[in-house]
Parts: structure tokens; C-alpha cells; sequence
């Protein structure tokens, strides 16, 4: 990434920049973690969560469909999937792949990229991109 100019993220808490990680909460009583980041655990109720955990940059499509109708400025069409990252975390997301190579079950990965500007500084946002092929899990 240029680092000549400043960078940004489109809204402050959603991933750090450098390594690439989304950042989530991690709940201390039952191990759940969770995208974005809520200050309170959706599995156990616990309040007791830690913020700004880096989450796993790499997981597999769960499911997925194409957007054709978007709010004005949104160029269409787009692919959003959900997304299992390896640390439990089922997300949605934007996909960054021909919906003819979707396919479900394929690994992923978080990557970052310019989506705008606003005031001199580029805004980053995140979209998920192929990833490296591995053995699939037995489960
Ligand atoms: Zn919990």
C-alpha cells in the first residue's frame, strides 16, 4: 500500500491497517468472538469482552449472492457472501471474485483497498479475495 499518502479506515474500529486484520471482540467467558466488535457477548450475554481483537485474515465462503439494485453511487453488480473465518467468526462481506468462480466451501481472504477520499486522506475499506488453496477440513 502507498504510504505516501495517509490512509484511513471507513470507520474507525472496524480493522487496523497494518497487517490487514478486521478487528472483532473476543467474549473472556466463553471464547466467542465476534464481528464487528459489541461490547457485550451475543452467545452468553457476558459483558466481559475485550475490543479490538485482530481476527483471523482467512476463512471459506459460506454462502453468497449478487447484487443488482444498489443506493445511487454503488456500482453494480457486486457479489456479498458470508464468510467463516477461521476463528469462528461468520461475517458479510463484499466479494471481490466473478460470481462464476464463487463457490461455496472456498478459501478467502480479508484485503484491503481504497474505497474514496475525504479530506487528502485515502478512505480504506475492506473486501474478501481468494485465498490460498489448503487441505479442507474433516468435520
Ligand atoms: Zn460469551
Amino acid at each position: 500500500m502507498d504510504t505516501a499518502r495517509r490512509a484511513r479506515p471507513i470507520r474507525t474500529g472496524l480493522f487496523q491497517i497494518d497487517p490487514p486484520r478486521l478487528l472483532g471482540s473476543a467474549c473472556q467467558n466463553c471464547g466467542i468472538r465476534s464481528f464487528p466488535a459489541r461490547d457485550f457477548c451475543p452467545a452468553c450475554l457476558s459483558d466481559d469482552v475485550e475490543a479490538n481483537v485482530p481476527l483471523s485474515p482467512s476463512g471459506t465462503l459460506y454462502s453468497f449472492t449478487t447484487v443488482r439494485q444498489a443506493p445511487p453511487g454503488r456500482k453494480t453488480p457486486y457479489n456479498l457472501g458470508y464468510i467463516d473465518l477461521d476463528d469462528g467468526v461468520r461475517l458479510l462481506a463484499q466479494i471481490d471474485i466473478t460470481h462464476d468462480e464463487l463457490e461455496i466451501g472456498m478459501p478467502l481472504q480479508v484485503n484491503l483497498r481504497p474505497v474514496g477520499m475525504q479530506e487528502d486522506e485515502d478512505l480504506i475499506g475492506y473486501v474478501f479475495v481468494r485465498g490460498e488453496a489448503r487441505e479442507r477440513s474433516v468435520r
